[in-house]
């Protein structure tokens, strides 16, 4: 028994784990909980900000009514 075995909580899941050198996974319990820790983070960096790109397109700028292409007679 090694009574200096520091013991923390798997953030994901939350269960504990021993913070030991051989667990390649700490402070998660298992390779499952890092991916999902790591999905997690990911997901919250690539969350962009809804925002419309407005009155910078070319479509100012486009001839539309005069160019109204095959309109049935
Ligand atoms: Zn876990």
């Amino acid at each position: 028994m090694d009574a200096r075995a520091r013991v923390v909580n798997c953030p994901t899941c939350g269960q504990p784990v021993a913070w030991r050198p051989e667990n390649r996974w700490r402070p998660f319990c298992s390779e499952r909980c890092r991916l999902i820790d790591l999905g997690e983070w990911a997901a919250e960096r690539y969350r962009l900000p809804a925002e419309p790109a407005l009155g910078s397109g070319p479509d100012e700028h486009a001839p539309a009514a005069d160019t109204a292409p095959s309109r049935p007679v």
